[in-house]
């Protein structure tokens, strides 16, 4: 399934919930802003985009004071759990819980593209939206470009116009393309690093595929860095499943620290191969 994001998503931040990887509990939680035409392409692997803060040159810390409501209708591709996700060095990474990603082709004020629409938790659980569904809403672009994957949020008046058909498919195989669990379920089961291509490829329906506005501490207190990354929160026996290469998590006069893995392990630490 192909998704070519256009320019711009929605996020109502609910009753998030976060998973700390480290032996910090550090709660961060944070309903940031998204991207540009540049920052397309997420920076889901440091080796595939070269400098994995090249996207947001000219963004960091900027922000949009000219927001602007949209009104949005679509096919559902995808439904992803939207999160937040803190680095700083190798000692943490905290992921946060916030929502879903509606991936979605339809038009947005009367153009057709194709977007991603944050939504709360509370809203996916009153509509129960479902991959093939018809639905329309409206939503504001976003105030921090660089801090937010999805194209709009703040949604609302969501309404679902007419139900995707059911499939057939094997449920029991990956990608899942079931309705998402709840964010609870999320965090109990904590994500491993995901190729960027695994989640622009067969991933990217699957219930536990996810793009996280990541957050970099890059001088404790003063100075962040901010780029997007894939995560896996499926099976670690799922036969899809390709971490990619090693992540650098920069912090200033450190040189390179990279993420090897051993961060998914501890996150993903309560359950077993087949959970
Ligand atoms: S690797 Fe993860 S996201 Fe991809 S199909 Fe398997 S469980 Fe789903």
């Amino acid at each position: 399934m192909g998704y070519n994001r256009a320019e711009n998503v929605i996020c109502l931040a609910l009753g998030s919930t976060w998973t700390d990887c480290s032996w910090k509990n550090i709660l961060f939680s944070r309903c940031g802003q998204g991207d540009t035409r540049e920052l397309w392409d997420p920076v889901g692997e440091v080796d595939r985009m070269g400098d994995p803060f090249r996207a947001h040159a000219g963004y960091e810390g900027a922000f949009m004071d000219n927001q602007e409501k949209v009104q949005w209708l679509g096919k559902i591709l995808s439904i992803q759990p939207r999160t937040n996700v803190w680095r700083y060095v190798l000692d943490n990474r905290t992921h946060s819980h916030i929502g879903y990603n509606l991936f979605l082709d339809g038009s947005v004020n009367g153009i057709n593209a194709q977007f991603a629409v944050a939504i709360s938790e509370k809203q996916q659980q009153c509509g129960g939206f479902r991959i093939g569904d018809f639905v329309k809403g409206t939503a504001w672009t976003k105030k921090y470009p660089g801090w937010e994957y999805a194209d709009y949020y703040r949604a609302g008046a969501l309404k679902r116009i007419s139900e995707g058909e059911e499939t057939t498919e094997d449920t029991s195989a990956p990608p899942w393309r079931t309705a998402p669990p709840d964010m609870q379920t999320y965090e109990w089961r904590g994500a491993r690093m995901l190729s960027l291509s695994c989640w622009k490829g067969k991933c990217f329906q699957c219930i536990w595929a996810n793009m996280a506005n990541v957050t970099i501490e890059y001088e404790w207190g003063k100075s962040q860095k901010h780029r997007f990354e894939s995560f896996c929160y499926g099976p670690k026996s799922c036969k899809v499943y390709k971490m990619g290469k090693p992540r650098n998590v920069p912090y200033k006069g450190r040189g390179s620290n990279y993420d090897e893995g051993w961060l998914d392990d501890i996150c993903t630490e309560r359950r077993g191969e087949d959970d």
